[in-house]
């Protein structure tokens, strides 16, 4: 600590005092009233770890009678205390590291509901399939600025480390989500932003309960239930909660990323649309089931509030059902052939109640929005000539509609969320605010029948695997060598070909199917054909037996991918017909939905400040080569933005990969935190252990392996200044103040008798256990 930054001299002056106090005590253990000590009530909130571990001390002094124990004693009972408590929270403490032994860990706390386990800093959470008693408010108090091994491992611990992590060195902070479908990633990001709310206590009740409301009402718009999950997120979402630097939250932005639109108009069989067209439907007094129609009922009126609390004007909300009321007509749009002497290729719609009430409710005339959907005008050579739609093409044109004002709706109320929740912020994230961001991105997905969402989902996950593992291996590696110390390479699965094939210009997959959904006489045949001739690589095949599809070896396995409507899916197109008909209406919603979409210019502005955001990055992480040759083949793409320069022509692959880049973006610049979310089971019952499938996705996560790193290697690094000034004591007088050189540190190590440590070329490396001993010993000599 420097004079320079007051606050946090005042933090370890506190400290120190604290320290002073404990041993103060120690010394003289019958001195109870000491809690409440003037000091230590002063430092409340400041420094709550010390008030808890004075807490803790005085209940562990009294259990174990040190009063009639020796110094030394009361040092091993301590210890004996700590490891005691539990010896496998953390994986990194067994003993014996093999995956039987992990597994039979995970087991036996699952057994118990110990749902949550640690490897290192990464938090493993078996998703207990039941109601458990650990998230209320009495254990939000416990989860308050403690140390970590004070308590059993928790979500909230997680959370409580981000924020820490963010009050005392001033830095983003970024918790990343991941895991299967149904592991248990969206009640972990709730659970998180709940702990953050409590800990980031705004004065400002009315605020915390905004923030609470957001993940309900996008989810009611983004989720949906799968064969996998009731309430499945079919969209990626990165949460940013805002803090002023004193940590008092202030605000939430939400990004949205790659909504399953497709599931607007068409399931897979035993699936639903998004929720909310259920809870609207009712509206509609149409609904049979009674038991359903009650639980929709509390849903919708739970949405009501939600939307009223956040901010929205009736007049919005209202907008908002109009739309959506809109799409469930124009999903009853049926077009017929009209076959007349010159024309076969004609069509109209018969019965036109749906498609008057669709006009209706978009407040555009009905003539219009047929003549949109049955016929397009198109522009040769300056002429302008009207061509007519198939019924085949006319169902398409009705079906992108209701994707686009779908997809854009959802856009504009993640987009009115933000800006209703930030507006407050604005002027106090210019006052050095920081932000904790909290990543519930789609799980890894692989169905019977796998498409081109399937194939969007998969990449993200590998990305982020991609991401983990430079983060867990890459740089662990790096930092060895950097300082000079024997890092006996760890063997680890690096996905960077796969994560290479996909996003490789120009003959990466994406690239290709882009290239492919530029030609109008493309087919599914083609496009398999297209794949099979340029993609070389071990992690693609096409199957000789089954049409139409090709094989992908994932991090997380095999997925077999049907390119049937890919090429569509890609090109996402919306006739402008339909836009200039939607730009008519009189709702003001509806006309800003339609509205120019990004100019170029905004768009090149989003792309040179996200160039910049990476160049900081880079030059803040020179070492990172590998990382950086990725980050390279991405800024390529951002320089040279063919996609964007033609904002109609944007696929939804390239506009895909431009969201992944944002996205990564965003975590690169904060501090990570990992969480694993593992399902247990297949058939979501609560304590039941699949011993297989835990142990695939223990594997392929990486647990394994990270287990395997943390312990071998050195967890801590210390830099010999930062060593010198914490534990000089250890070996010098309190008036010495020594130097801060290697020297000095290596005197203190030897004079802790510390064993297996090892010296960089700027730091002490040392082990996870060595930390604890060293703490242990100065609390002995302060
Ligand atoms: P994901 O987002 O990974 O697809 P969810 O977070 O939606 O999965 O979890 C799926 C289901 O599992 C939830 O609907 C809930 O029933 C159950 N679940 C997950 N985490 C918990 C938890 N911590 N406590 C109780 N139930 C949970
Ligand atoms: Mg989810």
């Amino acid at each position: 600590p420097t004079l320079r930054n007051p606050e946090q001299w005042c933090r370890s002056f506190s400290h120190f005092i604290g320290q002073c106090l404990i041993k103060d005590f120690e010394a003289r253990p019958s001195v109870t009233h000491l809690l409440e000590h003037p000091f230590i009530k002063q430092a409340h909130g400041k420094d709550v770890a010390l008030r808890q571990q004075l807490a803790g001390l005085i209940r562990e002094q009294q259990e174990v009678g040190c009063k009639t124990k020796t110094k030394h004693e009361r040092i091993n009972t301590r210890k004996t205390l700590i490891i005691e408590r539990c010896p496998d929270d953390d994986l990194v403490n067994l003993e014996f590291l093999d995956e039987e032994t992990i597994i039979s860990h995970l087991q036996r706390r699952y057994d118990e509901l110990q749902v949550y386990t640690y490897v290192g800093d990464i938090l493993i959470a078996l998703n207990p399939f039941q109601n458990l008693s650990i998230y209320s408010p009495q254990f939000s108090k416990l989860y308050h600025g403690v140390k970590r091994v004070d308590n059993p491992p928790h979500i909230f611990a997680t959370a409580d480390a981000a924020y820490q992590g963010m009050v005392t060195f001033c830095k983003d902070q970024c918790i990343i989500i991941s895991g299967e479908s149904g592991a248990g990633k969206t009640e972990s990001a709730h659970l998180i932003v709940q702990h953050l709310t409590f800990l980031g206590k705004a004065n400002n009740r009315t605020l915390r309960e905004k923030i609470l409301q957001v993940n309900p009402l996008v989810e009611a718009f983004g989720n949906a239930c799968t064969a996998i999950n009731d309430n499945s997120s079919r969209f990626g979402k990165y949460l940013e909660m805002k803090f002023t630097p004193t940590g008092a939250v202030i605000g939430a932005k939400i990004s949205e990323y790659l909504l399953e639109k497709s599931r607007v108009i068409k399931q897979a069989m035993g699936e639903k649309n998004f929720h909310i067209f259920y809870y609207i439907y009712l509206q509609f007094d149409l609904m049979q089931d009674i038991v359903s129609s009650k639980l929709y009922k509390e849903q919708f009126d739970a949405i009501q509030e939600c939307f009223r609390n956040i901010g929205f004007t009736e007049e919005e909300v209202n907008s908002v059902y109009r739309i959506l009321s809109a799409i469930l007509n124009t999903g009853n749009i049926e077009f017929a052939a009209i076959t007349s002497q010159h024309q076969t290729d004609k069509s109209e719609v018969p019965n036109s109640e749906a498609l008057e009430n669709a006009a209706s409710l978009l407040s555009i005339g009905p003539e219009e929005l047929q003549e949109a959907l049955t016929s397009q005008c198109v522009v040769t050579r300056g002429e302008t000539i009207i061509r007519t739609n198939t019924v085949d093409k006319a169902t398409d044109v009705r079906d992108a509609m209701s994707k686009a004002l779908y997809g854009r709706l959802f856009s504009w109320i993640v987009n009115r969320i933000n800006s209703l929740l930030t507006r407050q912020a604005k002027g106090e994230q210019k006052k050095n605010g920081m932000n904790v961001g909290i990543l519930d991105i789609f799980g890894f997905e692989n169905f019977k029948k796998n498409s081109f969402e399937q194939l969007c989902i998969n990449i993200a996950n590998e990305q982020i695997q991609f991401y983990f593992n430079q983060h867990i291996f890459a740089l662990e590696q790096m930092e060895y060598q950097s300082e000079g110390v024997d890092a006996s390479l760890v063997e680890y699965e690096d996905n960077r070909p796969i994560l290479d094939m996909f996003l490789q210009k120009p003959m990466g997959l994406l690239s290709l199917l882009d290239e492919e959904s530029r030609f109008p006489q493309a087919t599914d045949q083609t496009l398999v054909d297209k794949f099979e001739d340029n993609l070389r690589c071990k992690y693609f095949w096409i199957p000789k037996r089954v049409e139409l599809c090709f094989g992908i070896q994932h991090y997380a396995g095999k997925v077999m991918y049907n390119v049937n409507g890919f090429l569509e899916k890609n090109r996402d197109t919306l006739p402008a017909d339909i836009v200039v008909v939607l730009r008519t209406s009189e709702n003001k919603l509806l006309q800003q939905l339609f509205s120019s979409p990004l100019t170029k210019t905004g768009m090149l502005l989003h792309i040179y400040i996200y160039i910049y955001i990476y160049i900081c990055y880079l030059e803040h992480l020179k070492m990172l080569s590998r990382f950086v040759c990725v980050q390279v083949d991405t800024m390529e793409m951002m320089r040279h933005p063919d996609e964007t320069t033609n904002m109609r022509r944007q696929t939804v692959a390239s506009y895909f990969r431009y969201s992944l880049m944002d996205l990564l973006s965003k975590m690169v610049v904060g501090q990570p935190h990992f969480v694993r979310c593992i399902k247990p089971n297949d058939d979501r019952q609560a304590l039941r252990f699949c011993k297989e499938r835990v142990m695939v996705q223990l594997r392929y996560t990486g647990i394994l392996e990270t287990v395997n790193i943390r312990r071998q290697g050195y967890s801590h690094r210390i830099l010999f200044e930062d060593f010198v000034n914490r534990y000089y004591y250890l070996a010098f007088r309190a008036h010495q103040m020594p130097e801060t050189s290697k020297e000095n540190a290596v005197a203190i190590l030897e004079r802790a008798k510390l064993e297996d440590w090892v010296l960089g070329k700027t730091k002490v490396f040392l082990r996870y256990y060595h930390v604890e001993q060293l703490n242990l010993l100065l609390r002995e000599v302060i």
